[in-house]
């Protein structure tokens, strides 16, 4: 039995939270056409869709609103920001930007265009989805190299949001080294599941792109997280302090671009951060992209508040014991499922837990959503939101017209920071072995109506009758 790590804070403030019956679930979802995205967030019990922006902030971060300096340029507050981050992370120069997706908009372009090349391509263990828009927005190709052991779901792997080092070197082999713009980082990987990636995997990646004159760009909006992982699985760093293992970490890099919203635990924010003077004239175009598209170089379209915010949670989230609980609490909803025979993503990343739903409702097939199903059953049962990530995610070959082939069917229950109980994981866990239980009455769906676009987002879905 998986030991449960209790919290490191104790509750001063609560947001009631509405519970329903299961005829007010099923009125709800029917209106939002068997849909998650389209219920009322008044009707969710407990919302899993994302980790992005919904964390609880502490009595300090709080506290440290009211000191926000909002002068327009040279605020106080940019200014220790900018002392945290260079301690933090040992990176000199500082862009403070509206989320991680405002720092890939000022960054990209530029980085294509100092390349000087006729076909640039980005390379990254797992592109995020902005971070790949923001990519192909800018004219690159964007191509993912990942260890193929995240898709043994049921296998475990120490750190399964490792690069694939072979298929990196011969992508690059493949595009030429003076077409690569950049090789992108992302920890923890994301979209494998949060699965972290190794020191080790960091410095041979970061020794690959020296060796060619390739920028290396950290994507880290779980940079804690992943420093976390290193520390606990990766042989001889049990005793470094976890400071040292983040700098250890961001040595391997020469910018790097973070979404504020996940681990530092502020609702909006980000940052663009360049290492050291090696590249003056990308930073000072990046700084001019800045103005226009997120505001002046010392506020990136925050407010003084929200960098004092960001400036405290920066420091709270590397905190061990917070690590400790905050991993523990993801990993004790992996291990009950995993113990009651639900197939998950195993062992459990950072943020998330994983349902492998293809194997979980090997009747439904894959151009019948069998993790949409699955995510709306969740809903019936107890009110707990999740979201699909599989067929219904991908969508069609816009060619074609044909659905896109999914490796995997998966529903994605993201723990959001700090804001449930143990009791919820528990919860979250019954409910899922009640559906368990009656899964083979599960149906597939097919579309009421289908968007154009981003599908999933805005669809109406109904139930196929056998
Ligand atoms: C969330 C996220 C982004 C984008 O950040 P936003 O704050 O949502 O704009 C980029 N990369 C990764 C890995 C992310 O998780």
């Amino acid at each position: 039995m998986m030991k449960r790590i209790p919290e490191p804070f104790r509750i001063k403030m609560v947001e009631p939270i509405k519970m329903t019956t299961l005829q007010e679930r099923q009125k709800a979802l029917c209106e939002a056409g068997n849909n998650p995205f389209l219920l009322k967030s008044e009707d969710v019990y407990i919302d899993l869709l994302t980790d992005s922006g919904t964390g609880a902030m502490s009595a300090n971060q709080w506290a440290a609103l009211m000191i926000g300096d909002e002068a327009y340029a040279g605020s106080r507050s940019f200014v220790k920001l900018e002392k945290s981050v260079q301690t933090l992370f040992k990176y000199q120069h500082v862009i403070p930007v509206h989320q991680g997706r405002g720092a890939e908009q000022i960054l990209f372009p530029n980085m294509v265009k100092h390349k000087h090349c006729e076909h640039p391509v980005f390379i990254s263990n797992y592109h995020f989805d902005t971070t790949a828009a923001h990519v192909e927005m800018s004219g690159a190709k964007a191509i993912n190299v990942l260890t193929p052991q995240a898709l043994e779901t049921g296998q475990w792997a120490d750190f399964k949001g490792n690069f694939d080092l072979d298929a990196l070197q011969q992508t690059i082999d493949d595009y030429g080294a003076d077409n690569v713009v950049g090789i992108i980082i992302t920890i923890t990987c994301n979209s494998a599941g949060g699965q972290p990636v190794s020191l080790a995997n960091i410095q041979a990646v970061a020794a690959i792109a020296k060796k060619h004159n390739i920028l290396v760009v950290i994507d880290s909006a779980r940079f804690a997280e992943n420093a976390y992982f290193i520390k606990q699985r990766e042989h001889g760093l049990a005793q470094k302090p976890i400071g040292d293992i983040i700098r250890s970490m961001f040595a391997c890099g020469d910018i790097f671009t973070m979404s504020a919203k996940k681990d530092p635990i502020v609702n909006m924010g980000g940052l663009c951060c360049f290492k050291d003077n090696s590249e003056m004239a990308l930073f000072r175009d990046v700084q001019v992209s800045c103005v226009p598209m997120e505001g002046f170089i010392t506020y990136g379209g925050l407010n003084g508040r929200d960098m004092e915010a960001l400036n405290v949670g920066l420091w709270e989230c590397a905190d061990e014991d917070y690590l400790e609980y905050r991993i523990g609490q993801v990993a004790y909803l992996g291990e009950l499922l995993h113990e009651a025979g639900i197939p998950i993503q195993y062992p459990t990343g950072g943020h998330a837990v994983f349902i492998d739903a293809g194997r979980l409702l090997p009747h439904i097939p894959p151009e019948q959503f069998p993790a949409h199903a699955l995510a709306n059953h969740l809903y019936l049962e107890g009110g707990v939101r999740g979201v699909e990530i599989g067929s219904l995610l991908l969508g069609r070959d816009p060619a074609t017209g044909l659905q896109k082939k999914s490796p995997l069917e998966l529903l994605r229950l993201t723990i959001p920071r700090r804001v449930y109980t143990n009791d919820h994981m528990k919860y979250i866990a019954d409910c899922l072995i009640a559906v368990k239980n009656s899964a083979a009455s599960i149906k597939g769906l097919t579309f009421e109506y289908e968007p154009p676009l981003l599908r999933h987002f805005t669809a109406r879905l109904i139930e196929i009758e056998k």
